[in-house]
């Protein structure tokens, strides 16, 4: 299945590519081109990819929800919980505070905004407003759980999950019986997923070449340096930084996370939402990383929610790109605070695609640079926004799997084992 999800990525591409061709160059006759606008990209794809993304996202909540009370059962002893709570989030807030100054030297260095002054004039966008961060603490807390989870609140869930494994684990027999349902529940719920995946070849193919056909690839030929210099940070970071610290923090070898990790990737890159790919996320750490339920089941829905680095190098390469195109220098201290601001915007919003676009509006309000430079990237938004969900999600596992090794739930053998099982397994 591995290696079909990968096809199916690679045909994708292949297809989108060849349609945005022709969309473009129109040397098939109008017919033709209409034909394939809107019975095959906009048509059959379009459908066939958009009940993928339900079919993942169908699985979130009830997955995290149970997942994690089992997760929390186990935790039976409270301050464990604090121990890795506050490793988690200590590890998170750090390696998106690294990725962001990533970005902005990088971007000191190669200058994308350099000699592009021109494009400034006449953008104009029209942000949404962001919720001020005491907002966002308050609402981590849910007042109505069957609210939360039809609203597909995670970090509520979380809190919500969190305290009724707690009291599972404190209340003795019947305790012990709810616990049993539970653990069943979620063998139920993890083959429900694997029953899933089997289509996913078909959902990640159609996905890619409906999105693919539609990106405007000359407005990236326009942007092309801010393009490959967010590219370029974005590759260096999940290949470069993640390596070192996995190898540096819990001694384990890189390359065996990044390689079982391939078919997450496909997937976040394919729907752009860490938040959808939650499931196979979570699955690829338990199953092929060998993370116990009980860190990876608390880890990766929170990183999914708050954890977003390959977001923050964005945020980072696209404030100094626009204050170059304004010619508005920002400074020392305007860049600490965009490290601050990225990293504490990315605790409140969710991992759905676009979203990073919302988070850079605060950053570039909190630094007085023009909300209209986000008009400017925007164009080219869509593929980086793929492939940083990816980074997003491999950087959730990364310290998924880190805290489980210094908490003593890695299962050493399942992540040196190289002949693991496809995610459907
Ligand atoms: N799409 C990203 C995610 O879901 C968020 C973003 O960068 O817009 O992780």
């Amino acid at each position: 299945l591995t290696k079909q999800i990968v096809l199916a990525m690679i045909a994708g591409i292949a297809v989108g590519l060849l349609f945005n061709f022709l969309n473009v160059s129109q040397i098939l006759g109008g017919g033709v081109t209409g034909f394939i606008n809107n019975y095959l990209t906009n048509g059959l794809f379009d459908v066939v990819g958009r009940i993928f993304i339900a079919s993942l996202q169908l699985m979130v909540v009830p997955l995290v929800l149970v997942s994690l009370i089992c997760g929390a059962c186990a935790l039976s002893d409270g301050s464990r919980v604090g121990v890795l709570a506050g490793k988690t989030l200590l590890l998170y807030l750090m390696t998106t505070a690294l990725a962001i100054s990533l970005a902005l030297v990088l971007a000191l260095v190669f200058q994308p905004g350099a000699g592009m002054e021109g494009m400034a004039g006449d953008a104009v966008f029209d942000p949404k407003p962001a919720p001020p961060l005491s907002e966002m603490l308050v609402n981590i807390f849910p007042t109505n759980p069957v609210e939360a989870m039809a609203k597909g609140n995670m970090l509520q869930i979380i809190v919500f999950a969190l305290l009724m494994g707690f009291a599972i684990s404190r209340s003795g027999k019947p305790g012990q019986r709810i616990a049993g349902f539970f653990n069943d529940l979620n063998e139920v719920i993890m083959r429900m997923v694997s029953v899933l995946m089997v289509f996913a070849p078909y959902g990640v193919f159609a996905l890619l070449a409906n999105k693919i056909a539609q990106l405007g690839l000359d407005a990236i030929l326009q942007l092309l340096k801010y393009f490959l210099v967010v590219l370029g940070t974005l590759l260096l970071h999940a290949f470069g930084v993640y390596s070192l610290l996995l190898k540096l923090l819990s001694g384990l070898n890189p390359v065996k996370l990044i390689k079982k990790m391939r078919p997450a990737m496909v997937f976040a890159f394919s729907t752009a939402s860490s938040a959808a790919t939650i499931p196979v996320t979570l699955q690829t750490v338990e199953k092929r990383l060998g993370v116990d339920n009980k860190v990876a089941s608390f880890t990766i829905p929170l990183g999914a929610t708050i954890n977003m680095d390959g977001t923050a190098i964005m945020q980072g390469v696209a404030t100094v790109f626009i204050s170059q195109l304004y010619g508005i220098e920002i400074g020392l201290m305007g860049y600490l605070t965009v490290i601050l601001t990225a990293t504490l915007a990315s605790v409140g919003t969710a991992g759905v695609p676009g979203v990073g676009l919302i988070m850079l509006a605060m950053v570039l309000q909190q630094v007085g640079l023009p909300l209209e430079g986000i008009a400017i990237v925007m164009g080219v938004d869509r593929l980086l926004d793929m492939v940083r969900t990816a980074v997003n999600i491999t950087g959730d596992a990364v310290v998924s799997t880190i805290v489980a090794k210094s908490e003593g739930a890695l299962n050493l053998q399942t992540f040196n084992d190289d002949n693991y099982n496809s995610v459907a397994d």
